[in-house]
């Protein structure tokens, strides 16, 4: 995997850790839109990433705050296995990727920016992406923002059935 060049990523990386995890304030979020919140299942929770690695940077996460799937019981492994194969559903119906990038980086050895709650990244990939994320003085020039984003998925969530 080709490293995205993604420097809005630092702004997170140096800001002040919140008193509360941003998964768990997500998961319970009665405002989906401001926490980008797109989907609740049983077990986990679809939302998009506020540090986008891409365009449709989704993430599921357990409701429960975990920070490995061992810790879950086995059936939020299946749902989220489920929820995974839906968000590459809807993301190639709507966006039209070339592949995906779906992983997780579990403790903050393994790379994880939230090691207490584990999460599963699902990152739609374009050729020659490497190339246009490249940005400008600092400016992100990800080419919707997270509310146009957001808008556009949430229709596909709202009557997600599994
Ligand atoms: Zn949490």
């Amino acid at each position: 995997m080709k490293n995205l060049w993604t420097p809005w990523r630092f702004k997170y990386i140096t800001s002040p850790k919140e008193e509360r995890c941003v998964l768990c304030q997500a998961a319970d979020s009665i405002d989906l839109k401001s926490t980008l919140v797109l989907f609740r299942g049983k077990y986990n929770f679809i939302l998009l990433n506020r540090y986008p690695y891409s365009n449709g940077h989704l993430m599921i996460a357990p409701v429960d705050h975990e920070n490995s799937p061992l810790k879950s019981p086995i059936e939020a492994s299946t749902e989220q296995s489920i929820l995974a194969r839906k968000c590459i559903e809807i993301l190639t119906d709507v966006y039209q990727p070339h592949g995906f990038n779906i992983g997780m980086n579990l403790g903050s050895a393994g790379g994880a920016g939230i090691d207490d709650h584990y999460h599963l990244h699902i990152v739609p990939r374009w050729i020659g992406d490497t190339n246009y994320m490249t940005t400008v003085s600092g400016t992100r020039l990800i080419p919707q923002s997270l509310e146009e984003t957001w808008e556009i998925l949430n229709p596909y969530f709202i009557d997600l059935k599994f």
